[in-house]
């Protein structure tokens, strides 16, 4: 499944029927706690292994509903107008964090949670270094928001599979609509 701004999910409120709550350090509560079970187990691997190394990392969102995405979409639209609120959120049946195969890492101090200085951090730097040997890539990565969509989000991970994400690493190919033959998808259609 690849969601990006050309490819909404379908059907577009897509409900994951097994979600679940991994155990790891949580940053959240209620839904955004959720992930598929495929990927809170890659997750579990994954947070245990950084805290091996010595890193901090917390699940700082996860799973997010279409009615979730829809009243934060609305939201922007109605304080920013329609046009500052695609830069700021994804439209709703749009986003990674709906299909339960992705979540955001932070770090458990917040300074520098969801901003640029995050990708200096401690767990973006090792996420970034290892999170593929648990199947996860950086799904968002710098200077490639013209295929994606998205600015870097250093904390921004998706599940592909342990296969396909070291794949990737080992041929350096940066985005999944790269990998896969997808067109670019700067923007909504
Ligand atoms: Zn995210």
């Amino acid at each position: 499944m690849v969601v990006n701004k050309h490819r909404p999910l379908s059907p577009a409120a897509f409900i994951p029927p097994d979600l679940v709550q991994p155990a790891v350090r949580l940053a959240v509560s209620g839904e955004a706690a959720l992930l598929n079970s495929t990927t809170a187990a890659a997750a579990e691997r994954m947070f245990a292994a950084a805290a091996t190394a010595g890193v901090v990392m917390t699940l700082a969102s996860g799973y997010r509903s279409f009615v979730t995405q829809t009243s934060t979409y609305n939201g922007y639209v109605a304080t920013r107008g329609q046009a500052e609120a695609d830069t700021a959120s994804a439209r709703p049946g749009f986003s990674e964090h709906q299909t339960g195969w992705s979540f955001d890492i932070g770090d458990g101090g917040g300074a520098c949670s969801f901003q640029p200085c995050f990708a200096e951090q401690p767990a973006a730097v090792w996420a970034k270094a290892n999170a593929h040997r648990f199947g996860f890539i950086v799904r968002y990565p710098w200077m490639y928001h013209e295929t994606t969509g998205y600015y870097y989000e250093s904390w921004h991970l998706r599940f592909i599979g342990v296969e396909a994400a070291g794949d990737m690493a080992a041929r350096g190919v940066p985005t999944l609509e790269e990998y896969f033959g997808l067109e670019s998808a700067p923007a909504y259609l």
